[in-house]
């Protein structure tokens, strides 16, 4: 098969400095305005996450300006100055700092690392690739992280908070397919029927945990993945049975965590934080052959829209205000 030859422009959505604020626009540049890296590959496609929203939206997440966002990207290796990959491969590239420290996935063309990609796992494609993107990565680790804990199926419920979100719909999703039972916790009653699709067994109101006050209240979950923080997090864990484990993720609803220590040393609370970003090659490759196994493309397709390049500035606000259901792909071209 014969490899298209590298253009020598290509296009990109580029956060700007506009005087006091910053701006998204659709650029098309020289392919020499990429950053270093041995690998230039072909973007097919990209995803939108909650960072995605606050690089679009100019919130402080870009290292430096101009810049393009997108912490994930799927595509084909044109040419790899390393050798490790030959032109043609699939790879998927999440996290590493791409769409925060050096251009991104909102692109028609990337460079990068070689030692960032994985490889697309046999039997997936780019649109399954970022229909996990990195909240469906992050919804893994932290499933795996439950389970080296030692939370297995069978010991009690599974809490999900931010349930309707990316990382708590897939997270909902993997933690059905390992056999766990799941609690979701929502502020979209609306959308009952869609968790309990995807797996959930029962369905909690938002404004249950952060009512949750006491040091230790009653215990419930054996297992937490979080991606609210702040309130809802404290609740989760003083609600977390003993020897039970809590995997923090995300804070789209708080950074803070005002708590006590108790739950850890009168129940061996575990709590555990995740980071996608900076995640270990090999641990990045088996999380990846897992979600090929366990969340197919049927299984995320109620999961996932798909919109344009032109659409990311528009979407960016409703990733923030919690409107957005699922997963979000983006397609570059
Ligand atoms: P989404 O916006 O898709 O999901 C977040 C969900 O949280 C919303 O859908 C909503 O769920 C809930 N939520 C939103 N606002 C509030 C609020 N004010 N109070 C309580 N709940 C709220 O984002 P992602 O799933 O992409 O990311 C979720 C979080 O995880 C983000 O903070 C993100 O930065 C973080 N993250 C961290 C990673 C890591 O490596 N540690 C990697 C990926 C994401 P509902 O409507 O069901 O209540």
């Amino acid at each position: 098969m014969s490899m298209p030859t590298p253009p020598d422009t290509y296009r990109a959505l580029r956060v700007t400095q506009d005087g006091e604020r910053r701006r998204a626009e659709l650029q098309t540049l020289p392919l020499s305005a990429l950053p270093d890296g041995d690998v230039l590959i072909a973007v097919s496609y990209s995803s939108l996450n909650y960072k995605d929203g606050l690089a679009v939206t100019g919130q402080g997440i870009l290292r430096s300006v101009p810049m393009t966002p997108g912490i994930d990207l799927a595509g084909t290796v044109l040419e790899d100055r390393s050798g490790i990959h030959a032109p043609g491969d699939a790879v998927i590239l999440t996290g590493w700092g791409i769409g925060e420290r050096q251009d991104g996935g909102y692109a028609t063309h990337a460079r990068a690392e070689a030692g960032w990609l994985v490889r697309q796992p046999a039997g997936t494609d780019a649109v399954w690739a970022m229909s996990v993107g990195t909240a469906g990565f992050t919804a893994m680790l932290a499933v795996m992280a439950l389970e080296d804990a030692g939370v297995r199926p069978g010991d009690g419920e599974v809490l999900v908070t931010g349930a309707a979100g990316g990382v708590g719909s897939t997270a909902i999703a993997l933690l059905s397919a390992a056999g766990f039972t799941v609690t979701a916790s929502t502020g979209r009653s609306g959308e009952e029927a869609y968790l309990r699709e995807l797996g959930a067994s029962t369905i909690i109101p938002r404004e249950e945990l952060p009512a949750m006050k006491r040091p230790l209240e009653k215990e419930r979950w054996s297992g937490v993945v979080d991606s609210v923080g702040g309130e809802t997090l404290a609740g989760a864990y003083a609600s977390t049975r003993t020897h039970g484990a809590l995997v923090v993720c995300g804070i789209a609803g708080g950074t803070g965590l005002n708590t006590t220590v108790f739950p850890l040393i009168l129940r061996g609370v575990s709590l555990l934080g995740i980071d996608s970003v900076t995640c270990p090659q090999p641990r990045r490759e088996a999380a990846w052959a897992r979600l090929a196994r366990d969340l197919p493309a049927s299984r995320l397709a109620s999961v996932t829209r798909t919109h344009g390049l032109s659409e990311v500035t528009a979407l960016a606000p409703q990733i923030l205000a919690g409107q957005v259901r699922g997963r979000t792909v983006i397609d570059v071209n």
